[in-house]
C-alpha cells in the first residue's frame, strides 16, 4: 500500500460540477499515511466548499481498504506549480548530489543504541575501504559529536556558501551539535525551520563524492522522518532495536512507517542482544531471547547482525572512542563489521 494508490484514487474524482477543473489529486498539498490514519491537507479552491470535497475524498477512498481513518485538513494558497506536474504527489525525491546511497538508520524509541549504531556502522563501512560521510539528523539529540570526539568542533562555510563537514577517523560529520554556539543551547527548530535546516544539511554541504552517507535518524516516526523519507532518495533504512518489548511495539511502528513511504527496509540491527559474562564466556539474554527474530520473521525482515551489552562500549562511546576504530578485535567491533558487510552486499 502506498501514497502513490491514495493518489490515485484521488485522481478519479474531480469538482466540475462546481465548476473546478482540477481533480482532488491536484488540490492536495500534503499528504501522509502513518498505520491506518491518512492525514491529508488540500488546498480549497473555492470557499464553502468543505463539506462537498469531503465527500468526495471519503468516496474515492472508500476502495482503499488500508486506509481507515482521514483527516482533512484545507488551505487557502494552491499546492506549487513546479511540484505538482501532473497531479504527483508533493513529493519528489530528490539524491543527494555526489552520494551513491544514502542510509537512514531509525528506531522506535530512543536509548536503543541508534546513534551509536549509525556511528560505529558509518566507520565499519569506512574499514571496508568506501567513502563514508555521516549525518546526525537526531536535531534534539545530537550524540555523534560526542561520539566521534568531537564536541568542541564546530564546521565552517566554503566559498561556495556550502557547510564543510569535519572529518574525523576517515569520515566526513555533520551535525547540529557542531553549530550550535555551545552544548548547552536548545535546539528550539520546529516545523518549517527544522527541515530546512536538514535540507540544508543533505544538499548545502560538500560532502565530496560518497559512496554512502548515513543518516542517523531522530527517534520515532515524527515529521522528520517522514519529510526526509518523501523528499529525498533514500537507498534504505535499518532500523534498531533492543530485544525489549517496549523497543520492539515501536520498532514496529517505525518499519511499517518506511514501507509505507517506499523505503525499503534493508533489516533490522538487534542491540543489546546478550551478555557474554568475562569470567565464564556464558552468554546471557538479559532482555529476552528470540523476541527480535520473531519480529524479524512477522515483517519479513533481515536481521543485519546482533550487537551484544559491552560496558566498555558505553564508556568509550563517551570518551569519543568508537570500537570499530579503537578496538577492532572487540566482539561488538567484529559485529558491527559484519552489518556493514551485509548492507554492502545488498546495496552492491
Ligand atoms: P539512541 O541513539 O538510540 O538514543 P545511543 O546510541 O545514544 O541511543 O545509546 C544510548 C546509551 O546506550 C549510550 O550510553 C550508549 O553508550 C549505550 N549503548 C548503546 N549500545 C550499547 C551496547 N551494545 N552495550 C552497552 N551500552 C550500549
Amino acid at each position: 500500500m502506498a501514497v502513490k494508490d491514495i493518489m490515485d484514487a484521488l485522481k478519479s474524482k474531480d469538482l466540475s460540477e462546481v465548476g473546478i477543473k482540477e481533480n482532488l489529486a491536484q488540490l492536495v498539498k500534503d499528504i501522509k499515511l502513518v498505520g491506518e490514519d491518512l492525514d491529508v491537507v488540500l488546498y480549497l479552491p473555492k470557499p464553502g466548499l468543505e463539506s462537498l470535497i469531503r465527500d468526495k475524498v471519503h468516496e474515492a477512498l472508500s476502495g482503499v481498504p488500508e486506509v481507515k481513518k482521514i483527516n482533512i485538513r484545507f488551505s487557502e494558497s494552491p499546492p506549487p506549480k513546479q511540484e505538482f506536474p501532473s497531479g504527483q504527489p508533493a513529493f519528489t525525491r530528490r539524491p543527494v548530489p555526489g552520494v551513491r546511497h544514502l542510509i537512514a538508520i531509525g528506531s522506535g524509541k530512543g536509548g536503543v543504541g541508534k546513534s551509536t549504531v549509525a556511528t560505529n556502522l558509518a566507520l565499519a563501512l569506512r574499514n571496508l575501504g568506501y567513502k563514508v560521510g555521516l549525518l546526525d539528523a537526531d536535531i534534539y539529540g545530537p550524540s555523534v559529536p560526542t561520539l566521534m570526539g568531537i564536541k568542541g568542533e564546530r564546521v565552517t562555510v566554503s566559498e561556495r556558501n556550502k557547510l564543510v563537514p569535519i572529518e574525523k577517523f576517515g569520515i566526513k560529520v555533520l551535525s547540529i551539535g557542531l553549530m550550535l554556539p555551545s552544548e548547552d543551547t536548545p535546539v528550539i527548530w520546529r516545523g518549517p525551520m527544522l527541515m530546512k535546516a536538514l535540507t540544508q544539511f543533505l544538499f548545502d554541504t560538500e560532502w565530496g563524492e560518497l559512496d554512502y552517507l548515513v543518516l542517523d535518524l531522530p527517534p520515532g516516526t515524527g515529521d522528520v522522518q517522514l519529510t526526509l523519507a518523501q523528499n529525498v532518495e533514500i537507498s534504505g533504512a535499518v532500523v534498531v532495536t533492543t530485544p525489549q518489548d517496549v523497543a520492539l511495539a515501536d520498532v514496529r511502528k517505525a518499519t511499517s512507517m518506511f514501507r509505507e513511504v517506499n523505503v525499503p527496509v534493508l533489516g533490522v540491527i538487534e542491540n543489546m542482544a546478550y551478555f557474554t559474562c568475562p569470567d565464564t564466556g556464558k552468554k546471557y539474554y538479559i532482555f529476552g531471547k528470540g523476541k527480535v527474530a520473531e519480529f524479524a520473521v512477522t515483517y519479513n525482515l533481515k536481521i543485519l547482525g546482533s550487537i551484544p551489552v559491552d560496558p566498555e562500549l558505553s564508556e568509550r562511546s563517551d570518551r569519543g572512542e568508537p570500537v570499530v576504530v579503537t578496538h577492532p578485535d572487540s566482539e561488538v567491533a567484529r559485529a558491527f563489521m559484519g552489518i556493514a558487510k551485509m548492507i554492502a552486499q545488498n546495496l552492491g
